[in-house]
């Protein structure tokens, strides 16, 4: 469904991405790992469009985005859950899942996906007319989910979602990603939680220094010895 192939990416002088290639079929949910500052962050800007690519192609359906506009990207079928979440903590909850169904044909079942999210996230209801910024860390970021699926996507973008959350929440939040998965949703989740990233995906790749330095079936990549050192404190 999404393949990239030999991208890079650079701020300035300073390039971030060194020739990433990566494959992503449909309904799969597949993890990017790696240590601050390998390149997640920027991989998945590429991918929603939020950074320009310096070389290399950004292909969705046989589709080249490369040289697309951001809009583009969510037109196209891309959604992206932020790091940090970047709620309008000023605005109600419902004015911020508004805001994620800009597209025409987002804005025409807008109604219809606030269901589907509020069905996913039931708390989200009694929540609505709150202010975003009131609700804590857990909920800030089902909201942060929900506004990305508020724009009926069909690849999911989640730049470490399970960031400053306590470990029963992350559990939850790792559970609803597998539940928007099991719906039939393409995820590309980014994470510094290795092992509960690798315990949720069907496949996954280990970035480093810009660089894909490992990739497989996440069984067989938490087995491998430099991975349990480098990632898992073994
Ligand atoms: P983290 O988990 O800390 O977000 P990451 O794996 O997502 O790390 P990136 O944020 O993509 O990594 O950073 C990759 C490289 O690009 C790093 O060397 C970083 O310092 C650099 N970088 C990131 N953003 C910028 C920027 N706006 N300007 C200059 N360099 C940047």
């Amino acid at each position: 469904m999404l393949e990239i192939r030999e991208l890079e990416v650079a701020y300035g002088a300073a390039r971030a991405l060194w020739g990433v290639s990566l494959d992503l079929h449909a309904g799969e949910l597949l993890c990017v790992v790696g240590p601050n500052g390998a390149g997640k962050t920027t991989l998945i800007g590429a991918i929603s469009g939020m950074l320009r690519a310096r070389s290399g192609r950004i292909v969705l359906d046989g589709r080249d985005l490369t040289h697309l506009p951001p809009h583009r990207f969510c037109e196209a079928g891309i959604a992206l859950v932020p790091e940090g979440r970047r709620l309008f903590t000023g605005m109600s909850v419902l004015e911020n899942l508004e805001l994620g169904s800009f597209t025409r044909n987002a804005k025409a079942r807008r109604r219809q996906t606030l269901d589907q999210v509020i069905e996913l996230f039931p708390v989200i209801e009694e929540k609505l007319a709150s202010p975003a910024g009131e609700l804590s860390g857990g909920q800030q970021q089902m909201v942060a989910i929900a506004r990305a699926l508020m724009a009926r996507p069909r690849l999911l973008l989640l730049d470490e979602p399970s960031l400053g959350l306590s470990p029963r929440i992350v559990n939850d939040m790792f559970a609803a990603i597998r539940r928007i998965n099991a719906e039939g949703m393409s995820v590309l989740l980014v994470e510094q939680n290795v092992a509960m990233a690798m315990e949720v995906s069907q496949r996954a790749y280990v970035l480093e220094e810009g660089r894909v330095v490992a990739e497989g079936l996440p069984q067989a990549l938490m087995a491998r010895p430099e991975i349990q050192r480098a990632y898992l404190g073994v």
